[in-house]
This record gives C-alpha cells, structure tokens and sequence, in this order.
C-alpha cells in the first residue's frame, strides 16, 4: 500500500502496490482492499488504484521488484545515480514554465517544439506533466512507448520526437503518485529516454513550481527557461514566480511569450479581453526579454485538440510560432 490519505471529509486514497504474481488478482484484490476501508467508520468515499510494474503498458514487462521510487517505469536495471546522461547528445534543454494552468504553456510550447523541427533543428518534446499530460492530444500521438535495452523510446509526430507519461503509464495510474514518484518518473524521462541527437529538448513543465521543476534543476541540464502568461494584472504576479524559481537556481531566463494577449475580429479589431500587455509589463519589470505575444486564436485550440500543431501548418500562427523558435535559438546560440 502506498499514498495512503485521508482527508478531513472522510475521503480515502491509496495505491495498491501489486507483486508481479498478484497481478492476475489485482482486480479482485483492489475491490477487497476498497471494501475494507469503506468498513472503517467515518469513511465517505474511497479511491484506489492498483499498480503492478509488469501491468504498464511500456514494454518488455519488467518485474515489479525492480520498480521503486528510483524506477517508477520498472526498468530492468538498477537506477543510476549520475542523471541526464541519455542527454548526452542533446545540445540544449529549454524548460516551458507558467505561473498557473490554462494558459496556453503546453500548446505553445509544442508548437514552438513543431518550428523548432520545421527549422530544421533536430528537436524533442518532453510533456513533463505527470498528473496531467498534454502530448499525446496535442501532438495526435495515442500509440504507447517501447522499451529497448532498458532505454524508452521516445515516438515521433509533426518531426518532433516526443515523451509523455501518457505514453507509459494510465492516466489514473500517474495520479496516484506521490511526490517522490513523481520525482522518480520525471528523473527517468530525463535519464532513460533513448533521446538520440538532439539539437534542442522542449521541456513542458506542469503548471506552478515544485517537484517537477525541482527534478529538473537538479538535472543540471536546464539551458534556460520561457515563461507563458496571459496578459491579466494577475499575470504579473505569475510571470515573477516563474522568474524568480529560475533565476534563483541560476538558470537563464530567455524570455515571456504573452498568450491569449487579443481577440482578433474578423474586421481586423482587437479585443484585449484580459487587458493589454499585463505579460509585456511583468517582464520589463523583471528586466527578462520579452519574446512576443500571441493572440486568441480558435483554430489553435481547434488544432490542438485535433493533433495536429498550428506551426506545422500553412497558417499565419506559423509563422509567430517560427519567430518565437528563431528568438529561443538566438538566444542560446543554437
Ligand atoms: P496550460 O498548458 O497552460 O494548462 P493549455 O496549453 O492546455 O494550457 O491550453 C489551455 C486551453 O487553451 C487549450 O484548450 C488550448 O487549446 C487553448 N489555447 C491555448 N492557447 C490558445 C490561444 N492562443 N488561442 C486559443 N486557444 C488557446
């Protein structure tokens, strides 16, 4: 059992850890374990998961025994302490990061990965969003990831070459996890993913700041970090967050890219319905670059939903998409 939680309304969660044998009673198991805690008094509502290393769709099965915080995915070797090192060919790994969710940070951040790659750039795409991965609708991807010699291999959509929790594990598998999982998880995508050469790794972090952006600055791979926001006086509140968690770990700040900054009519007048350059403003006051600003666009979120990125398209959002990726590679010299 792992996770275990109980909230002040009496509602209950936990994981049901499964030994590789148990795997064909995980079912039956997990309704005796939900039965027995629904019995304990004061208990309203009760919400398991079960989880066996072998049972993750990520293939060859591993043994359980070898899965653990370290190895959240099983891999079949021990975990090695030194981190990154899949990331030896990757030149340069850019974290996407936003104060709060609903932004826009993931469907930018994969459409700059598309330019990226439209460019020309050999580029990857790590949707480090454990409880909420994105990748797989964004980029269209539904296939899951396979293992080779103990290395997980990324897939490969809009000439990106992508990674997801989405493509390892089931979504209500992943939010179980606890902090030192998600930890785990995300050091693996990191260390275990046969990335390949690549010229540029397009990090999609979750919304806010903790484990994951830990994980990463701990790496030691950061390049730098792009900051999305909306244009609301909020906004600037959320774009110092971001700014100061990097630059508090000394990672380069490359810029702020204003999301949902206008509504466009189809006579050519803006509506600022969040307000006007909020984004724009943070980041002048913060003396970070600003990189551009994009506005309300229905066909990206129509495009994202369909999976299939905008900046791959024949669409004047390319083109905005391109000159974001060209001042990302600026830069850093790419
Ligand atoms: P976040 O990663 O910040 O949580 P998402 O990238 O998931 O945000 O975007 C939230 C929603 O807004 C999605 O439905 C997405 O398609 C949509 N969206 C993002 N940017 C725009 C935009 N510029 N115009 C229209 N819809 C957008």
């Amino acid at each position: 059992m792992q996770g275990l939680e109980v909230d002040p309304d009496g509602r209950v969660r936990f994981t049901l850890s499964l030994a590789d044998a148990d795997r064909i009673r995980a079912e039956a198991l997990l309704q005796q374990a939900k039965a027995a805690a629904e019995a304990v008094e004061g208990v309203t509502a009760v919400s398991a998961v079960a989880t066996s290393h072998a049972a993750q769709p990520a293939s060859p099965p591993a043994p359980a025994a070898r899965g653990g915080h370290d190895n959240p995915f099983g891999l079949g070797r021990k975990p090695r302490q030194d981190q990154g090192d899949a990331l030896g060919d990757v030149k340069a790994v850019i974290a996407v990061a936003s104060g709060k969710g609903g932004v826009g940070k993931s469907t930018v951040a994969a459409n700059i990965a598309v330019a990226f790659a439209r460019a020309g750039f050999k580029t990857g795409f790590l949707d480090a969003d454990i409880y909420g991965p994105s990748a797989p609708t964004i980029f269209g991807v539904s296939e899951k990831a396979q293992t080779e010699d103990d290395k997980i291999q990324p897939l490969s959509a809009h000439g990106v070459s992508i990674m997801s929790i989405g493509f390892l594990v089931d979504p209500e598998q992943a939010l179980a996890w606890r902090g030192p999982m998600v930890m785990g998880a995300l050091k693996q995508l990191m260390r275990d993913v046969a990335w390949g050469p690549l010229d540029i790794l397009i990090v999609d972090t979750p919304p806010g700041t903790g484990d994951a952006h830990l994980s990463l600055v701990q790496s030691k791979r950061l390049t730098g970090a792009v900051v999305v926001s909306t244009p609301q006086e909020m906004a600037l509140a959320d774009v110092r967050r971001g700014v100061q968690l990097f630059r508090k770990t000394d990672i380069q700040v490359l810029g702020v890219i204003e999301n949902m900054a206008w509504l466009q009519a189809a006579n050519g007048e803006k509506t600022f319905l969040f307000g006007k350059g909020g984004a724009e403003r943070a980041a002048a006051e913060l003396d970070a670059p600003f990189l551009g600003a994009l506005p309300i666009m229905p066909e990206l979120r129509q495009a994202s939903d369909d999976g299939a990125p905008l900046a791959g398209q024949d669409h004047p959002a390319a083109e905005e998409f391109a000159r974001l990726a060209a001042k990302i590679a600026e830069a850093i010299a790419l």
